[in-house]
């Protein structure tokens, strides 16, 4: 049987977490069907990165590590993943849903005229083909897609798929080495801006407190700032509070902002409109607080609470600091 290769990828040092939530799905997949899985991680120096990759139990390590890899720019990656491919040939390329992921997975689908299948939600191997399960028309259908060809090129929607995590184990590490043409260097990266504070990444945040045009002024997402750091959450937005300049986009959920999957999802001051219900109904827990009590979002709220959030929420923050 083929191996199954997961695509790692590393921000700022760190291993994104969502990728190991791939891995562990592809160690689940490779177990079913006595498959070998194949991590790979590409950067200047990503060796460390070995002994965390080898908690989620992967057969191989394969490491590309050069500086000509310090700079995350999407065609140079592709080369690097190319040669895998090549070495490896999987019957799958695995990697996460995270904007860096389905960037990759589209040009390389391109360069290998082949599909990709982005943000999936369920996948499973069957009949000599994998199957994939991925939400269209913003969330109102799930589709389910066969993968002919292969290697598939499949990215799982992050927060989805269970994080395995066991004891790191000794794991075979290889390393392999990509030269770069002038064609694969035709994107120069001219500056990275830092995000200010140490946030909270939207799409890896167990809790989101989210707020819209029900918040009315950007002074009020104060109040949810704070409600974000007791309960160690992320803070999101709905479009229309960043098109109004009160949230960065970096903020944004929905269709045209970022998916995303926390447990539990706490939205303030949201009607519910099909754009925003886009990025955020696969949560496992919503609560909304709205003082409409026709709003669109209390059709998919677990809870919810009809009320002005400017008194539900500050009498909920004086509950909470009662018990921190
Ligand atoms: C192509 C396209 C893409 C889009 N992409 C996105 C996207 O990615 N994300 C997104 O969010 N939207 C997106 N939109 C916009 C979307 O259609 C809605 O306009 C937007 O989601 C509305 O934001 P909102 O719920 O904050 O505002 P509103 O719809 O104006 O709702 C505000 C809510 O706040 C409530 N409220 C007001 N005051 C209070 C109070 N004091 N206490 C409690 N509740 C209060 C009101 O009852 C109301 O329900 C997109 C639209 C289009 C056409």
């Amino acid at each position: 049987m083929q191996p199954i290769l997961v695509f790692i990828e590393t921000s700022q040092c760190e291993i994104k977490k969502p990728s190991l939530e791939t891995l562990s799905e592809a160690r689940r997949i490779a177990d079913n069907i006595k498959a070998e899985v194949v991590s790979l991680v590409v950067g200047d120096n990503v060796s460390p990165f070995a002994k965390e990759i080898s908690s989620c139990s992967p057969d191989k390590v394969l490491l590309v590590e050069s500086p000509d890899f310090k700079e995350v720019i999407t065609t140079t990656y592709v080369r690097a993943l190319l040669e895998a491919l090549n070495k490896i040939n999987p019957l799958v390329l695995l990697l996460s849903a995270t904007p860096f992921g389905k960037d990759l997975a589209g040009l390389l689908s391109a360069e290998l005229k082949t599909s990709a299948i982005q943000d999936c939600i369920s996948i499973s191997y069957e009949q000599g083909s994998f199957i994939a399960k991925k939400p269209v028309y913003a969330g109102k259908a799930i589709i389910t897609v066969k993968v002919i060809k292969t290697p598939a090129i499949i990215t799982l929607r992050p927060k989805v798929f269970k994080l395995s995590v066991a004891e790191p184990k000794n794991v075979i590490i290889e390393k392999i080495s990509v030269n770069l043409g002038a064609d694969d260097r035709r994107i120069k990266q001219k500056e990275v801006v830092k995000s200010a504070q140490k946030k909270v990444e939207l799409t890896e945040a167990d809790i989101i407190v989210s707020g819209g045009r029900g918040m009315k002024q950007p002074e009020n997402f104060r109040i949810l700032e704070e409600l974000a750091t007791l309960l160690n959450a992320a803070v999101g937005a709905s479009r229309a509070a960043v098109d109004s300049g009160w949230r960065p986009h970096s903020d944004q959920v929905g269709q045209t902002g970022k998916t995303v999957c926390p447990t539990l999802y706490i939205a303030c001051g949201i009607s519910g409109a099909i754009q925003h219900l886009a990025g955020m109904s696969s949560s496992k827990c919503i609560v909304a607080i709205n003082k409409d009590p026709d709003a669109p979002i209390f059709k998919v709220a677990n809870y919810g609470l009809v009320g002005d959030l400017f008194e539900v929420v500050p009498s909920f923050l004086q509950e909470l600091k009662k018990t921190t």
